[in-house]
């Protein structure tokens, strides 16, 4: 069996600069659709991590707010180490378009006083969810997401 190429494996996590944007993948299906996928860093790899009640909390708001900025979105997933999420949508956008539409999403969670779908019905771990940690986070990923993607092109 062929060994499989797993994108973020190959990308050196020692020389990224986060929060930022990045296009992680582009994949044409037969019928000529294109799905894109995003890598949405939050924290810088190693050294700062957020906590689960955070992260969780970012994804359930993420879910939601993300999909009503962008068109096609197909999903939006924490990953597992915990310094972001993978955005994964049908159409090629660029990257300053998903930072814009992120910066929106993320002021969205900033004045948001719940946590979406928090209960055991909705949710596989409804008590582990931070609507502090989530600000905490959103509010220094949007001030830095803003200096980098809105102050060079406005
Ligand atoms: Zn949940």
């Amino acid at each position: 069996m062929q060994k499989a190429n797993v994108e973020s494996f190959s990308l050196d996590h020692t020389i990224v600069q986060a929060p930022y944007v990045r296009q992680a993948g582009i994949v044409h299906t037969p019928k000529g659709d294109v799905i894109a996928k995003y890598d949405l860093r939050f924290t810088q790899p190693n050294q700062e991590i957020m906590p689960t009640g955070a992260v969780h909390a970012l994804e359930h708001f993420l879910a939601g707010f993300l999909r009503e900025e962008l068109d096609g979105v197909i999903d939006l997933s924490p990953m597992g180490c915990r310094t972001g999420f993978y955005l994964i949508k049908l159409g090629q956008s660029s990257e300053g378009e998903i930072a814009r539409a992120l910066i929106k999403a993320l002021s969205r969670v900033l004045e948001a006083d719940t946590v979406p779908a928090r209960s055991p019905v909705q949710c596989g771990n409804y008590r582990d969810l931070s609507l502090f940690g989530a600000q905490e986070f959103a509010k220094a990923v949007q001030a830095k997401l803003e200096e980098k993607y809105l102050s060079a092109s406005e």
